[in-house]
């Protein structure tokens, strides 16, 4: 097998995520014969960097001996099994686990496959939790703009990236949109706890109209991924946390790519010391081995569900992989590293190694801004440095970024004109480094 033979059967066939394929005339597809730590490798030898942990799944590096042989061990006794009237070890465990880890009052795991799956679980249990109350005006969500959740239609209904949801807008539910905290648009000299303050306003208000037709406002803790790495303060998931019960409204905050330790804590919300009524888990939950997501929610949800079978309340949602036990093994051995590798701790050595060395990208005329929370750091390429004047999208540096990138051996992956490193946890402080040479260099090619 060679790259060139795969690709070629691959392009006969396959329908790739988030491409417009025509773009394969001329870009390279990147076939993976097999991946090892940070680094994958193609079938001629050549190595990539996955600066991006393959779509933010990944925690601790390819071919983890430790996952592998967690995973290896329970293929030995039940690959899968129906979690409807059945139950197995490994989903008993990572429940106890994750309840004992999550923030308080979180006590019910209800499992899927997909982060969507777990965001349109958190919609369709807020929702169904009013009306089993009798709260039945109830129809409606709060998101921010920029935000992101997800691809079916529910949770792409509650994201606000134009490039994803605008064709499909006739299908979609319509939530009240509310000015995100993000902080890039801070003024100069103003804190991001100042700025994030200040935009909760919004918030605020827009609660105080709509709140009784309103189930629950959906967030992503401190960073908007998906909306360009964007980030705020831990000050407006307080703020929110006291005026979702001011007005009796759920919180569900969406961690799927900020969970497990990515923002610098095990959980994002934990920096604002708040605990969602529903938080939903997906990506890292199984080290980037197998898709598994949960939603988590507290008594209370489940206790209002809970009666006769002839009361009609239950909660009748399920997919056919739902607690899948191989996937479950991976997120235990998953959380074993963290329990006994001091994980976040090494994280804030590493993270303050990215801030040092990619400082002084903040001087480049191209670069907005530098921005970081945790292992998330971001790079905002843009025309007028002065006014921030973004690069026409048709221009597509971002692209010119990924290909120069490849050619150097590290996999960007920038989303639109910002660059971005969420690399797994078992990086070098070297291997960081080499990322920051090749983003700098790839920006002086892709602005110059
Ligand atoms: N929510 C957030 C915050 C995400 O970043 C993503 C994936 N990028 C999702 C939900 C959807 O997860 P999945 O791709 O596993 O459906």
């Amino acid at each position: 097998m060679d790259n060139e033979s795969l690709t070629q059967r691959d392009l006969r066939v396959l329908w790739h995520p988030c491409t417009q394929m025509q773009d394969h005339e001329s870009l390279p597809l990147i076939p993976i014969r097999r991946g090892q730590g940070v680094w994958l490798e193609d079938f001629e030898g050549k190595r990539y960097l996955d600066a991006i942990s393959s779509w933010w799944v990944n925690l601790f590096g390819h071919a983890n001996p430790r996952i592998n042989a967690a995973v290896a061990k329970q293929l030995q006794n039940l690959e899968h099994v129906i979690l409807a009237g059945f139950t197995h070890e490994p989903v008993v465990q990572l429940s106890e686990r994750l309840v004992q880890i999550a923030p308080r009052g979180l006590t019910r795991c209800f499992y899927a496959d997909s982060g969507s799956a777990a965001v349109e679980i958190a919609l369709k249990m807020s929702f169904h939790y009013w009306q089993n109350r009798g709260e039945k005006k109830r129809i409606r969500f709060i998101n921010l703009a920029n935000s992101y959740h997800g691809e079916t239609l529910g949770a792409l209904s509650m994201g606000d990236v134009s490039l994803y949801k605008e064709t499909y807008q006739p299908l979609l539910l319509k939530p009240v949109t509310v000015k995100s905290p993000d902080c890039y648009y801070r003024e100069p000299g103003e804190s991001w706890a100042d700025y994030s303050t200040r935009t909760f306003a919004e918030m605020e208000k827009a609660l105080e109209r709509h709140a009784s037709e309103v189930c629950a406002v959906i967030v992503e803790p401190l960073v908007q991924c998906a909306g360009s790495m964007r980030m705020y303060d831990p000050v407006y998931l307080k703020l929110l946390r006291q005026a979702c019960d001011k007005h009796r409204v759920h919180l569900i905050a969406d961690e799927i790519a900020v969970g497990f330790g990515r923002t610098g804590t095990m959980f994002a919300c934990e920096q604002a010391d708040i605990a969602p009524d529903f938080l939903c888990l997906g990506k890292g939950l199984t080290g980037g081995y197998l898709p598994l997501s949960v939603c988590l929610t507290t008594d209370a949800v489940y206790q209002a569900f809970y009666a006769d079978y002839a009361a009609r309340k239950a909660f009748l949602h399920s997919h056919s992989y739902t607690g899948n036990p191989l996937a479950c093994a991976a997120a235990l051995a998953t959380l074993d590293i963290f329990r006994d590798d001091d994980v976040l701790n090494h994280n804030r050595k590493l993270a303050t190694h990215m801030a040092r060395v990619t400082a002084s990208l903040a001087e480049h005329p191209h670069v907005a801004e530098v921005r970081q929370t945790g292992m998330i750091l971001a790079m905002e390429m843009v025309q007028n440095k002065k006014t921030r004047a973004p690069f026409a999208w048709q221009e597509r540096r971002g692209l010119a970024v990924y290909r120069h990138a490849l050619e150097h051996g590290a996999l960007l992956r920038p989303l639109g004109d910002v660059i971005y490193f969420m690399p797994p946890y078992v990086i070098q402080p070297e291997e960081i480094d080499f990322l920051v040479k090749v983003a700098r260099e790839g920006i002086d090619a892709a602005t110059a």
